[in-house]
């Protein structure tokens, strides 16, 4: 069973905004990276967010049908076939190519200017006035500008950087663009006031801490699964495929109904720690497609206990898990999109202090 706390990633967003000074843009693109778009977008609507940000116009037309009225930012490039529907749905688009900017402000469209200082994935060049130029003139002033740090979780530095051609650009506009824009979770999470006028996370409001954080969030998932069977294991005798772990003397072992079908990572077991009864275990050998086994020589476990594989405390981790999976924190979190079961928890905004019930 995956539960995803949306008290906890309201709570996220509050304390991010407080401590950013500033509205947030919260992203939910990739279905809220797998943790579900309506329900996260639902619970945080109350917030008064900037606008969602989504990846496409697919993703921007599924949280309108599911009746979320704020705005709706879609950032990866759309092309000209798609602008009927996103028309329908009342998107901004993230447009710097001036022919499609042209037709789709034509037609009323609302854009962002997307300006590229440094990750070579989309937008204006910050070195290419002439382009700047161009796609002004083709659309007019756009709604927002902003840039995308392609680094700051591994090379803070790079901040600067990128800042500052950012600024560049911006020195080269009119009038001040009514809103501009740059900070990820790991820019956020490592400088206390916002430069800019919102912040764009994603990872920190679903609980994950990326780059050289001040401040921790608070975990959204958790991902847990019954003991099927217990089995003790002697001496030389190894566990899973591979034969990657090696029992040194008698131990018990819990095979677990959660597997990477289920988005907890392969490459998981021999590093990471499960919980069972508020007692951290470690997963041993390879994490197979449907079981995980853990040993539980030193704690109580019987069959049909529940066992955290993620979010059980920090050694359970998304964070944790990815690092001894070797994978990105971010994919860990979108993996758990398949088969396991979801609840949501925190669904119900509480009502504000005071009100009557
Ligand atoms: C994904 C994304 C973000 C959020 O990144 P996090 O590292 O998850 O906070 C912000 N802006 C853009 C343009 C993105 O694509």
């Amino acid at each position: 069973m995956l539960t995803v706390d949306l008290a906890a990633v309201r709570e996220n967003y509050r304390l991010l905004s407080r401590r950013a000074a500033v509205p947030l843009l919260p992203m939910v693109k990739g279905d809220a990276y797998g943790l579900g778009a309506v329900p996260v977008a639902r619970a945080l609507a109350g917030e008064s967010p900037v606008a969602f940000g989504v990846a496409s116009v697919l993703e921007g037309c599924e949280l309108r049908t599911a009746g979320i009225a704020d705005a709706i930012v879609v950032f990866t490039p759309v092309l000209p076939h798609e602008f009927p529907a996103a028309r329908v749905a009342d998107l901004t688009l993230c447009l710097s190519n001036p022919a499609h900017v042209a037709a789709w402000t034509s037609s009323g469209g609302n854009w962002q200017l997307p300006i590229d200082t440094g990750m070579q994935r989309n937008g204006v060049d910050w070195r290419d006035a002439g382009g700047l130029r161009d796609v002004l003139a083709a659309g007019g002033q756009p709604a927002g500008v902003f840039t995308h740090f392609h680094s700051p979780d591994s090379d803070p530095d790079s901040i600067g950087v990128q800042e500052s051609r950012f600024e560049q650009v911006l020195a080269g506009f009119a009038s001040r663009p009514a809103s501009i824009h740059a900070e990820n979770s790991a820019a956020l999470l490592q400088r206390a006031e916002s430069r800019y006028d919102c912040a764009r996370p994603g990872i920190a409001l679903y609980g994950v801490a990326v780059g050289p954080a001040a401040w921790v969030p608070r975990g959204v998932v958790t991902l847990a699964g019954p003991v099927v069977e217990l089995r003790r294991v002697s001496a030389g005798d190894t566990v899973s495929y591979g034969a990657t772990w090696r029992a040194t003397g008698e131990r018990r072992i819990a095979t677990v109904a959660l597997g990477y079908a289920d988005g907890y990572p392969r490459g998981a077991g021999n590093g990471a720690t499960a919980m069972v009864h508020d007692r951290q275990v470690p997963v041993v050998g390879i994490v197979t497609m449907d079981m995980t086994m853990c040993d539980v020589t030193d704690v109580p476990c019987q069959v049909g206990d529940c066992v955290t594989l993620i979010g059980g405390d920090a050694g359970s981790s998304i964070a944790a898990v990815a690092s001894h999976a070797q994978r990105s924190p971010y994919e860990v979190l979108t993996a758990l999109r398949s088969r396991v079961a979801r609840a949501y928890a925190g669904a119900d905004v509480p009502r504000a202090r005071g009100t009557a019930a």
